[in-house]
């Protein structure tokens, strides 16, 4: 619980250039004080610039196939439903990075009707919202990934995933998984999902 009424009051970075912000601020002529360098961070008129992406992914499972997460097999003798590999932990963290450059989703950039698709590694999914992040000057600040499946148990695959996903996005990486804790079709063991929070920062390098 927090409680209310004596928290330290919460400051916030200030946002962008004086000027260029959203405007509507209601708090009345401005008393922040001026943006602050942070050390090692890029910045572009006077602030460093930063992205938040968030992602979503659910898949029926089927016996046989392979369970493929984050690009490590995990499993044998169970399967997404899916036109690609159905690895959900990637197709969630394709979204999370489309959603940090403000570029729609997975499923109109790879649309699942298209053959080119069809049982395609995911990897090559994330390869291509990885250009479009370094083509916007852009690198991974850190990546949190949960996946949530009733089984296999994942634990023994953590390290391994979090290696695989650092070698694609680069950043500091961190693997969640858990259960549904036998609630809805995930719980059951009828499904699998994840979710995926990125954050992205200015590269310095690119324009
Ligand atoms: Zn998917």
């Amino acid at each position: 619980m927090i409680p209310r009424g004596h928290g330290v009051p919460i400051s916030f970075p200030s946002p962008g250039t004086p000027g260029e912000g959203e405007g509507g601020g209601s708090s009345g002529p401005s008393t922040r004080p001026p943006p602050q360098p942070s050390p090692g961070v890029p910045e572009e008129g006077g602030a460093p610039v930063f992205r938040i992406g968030q992602g979503y992914d659910i898949h029926r499972l089927q016996s046989g196939g392979q369970l493929i997460l984050a690009g490590i097999v995990v499993a044998d003798g169970i399967s997404p439903v899916a036109h690609s590999d159905g690895d959900v932990a990637l197709h969630a963290v394709v979204d999370a990075l489309l959603g940090a450059i403000a570029l729609g989703d997975i499923g109109e950039m790879f649309p699942n009707t298209d053959p080119k698709w069809k049982n395609a590694n995911s990897r090559v999914f994330v390869d291509a919202a990885m250009q479009e992040v370094r083509k916007r000057g852009l690198t991974v600040v850190n990546l949190d990934v949960t996946i949530l499946a009733e089984r296999p148990k994942l634990k023994e695959f953590k390290q391994r995933m979090i290696a695989s996903l650092t070698e694609m996005v680069g950043g500091s990486v961190n693997v969640k998984a858990g259960t549904n804790e036998g609630c809805d079709a995930v719980g059951r063991g009828e499904a699998i999902a994840a979710l995926a929070v990125v954050l992205l920062c200015k590269s310095g390098s690119a324009g």
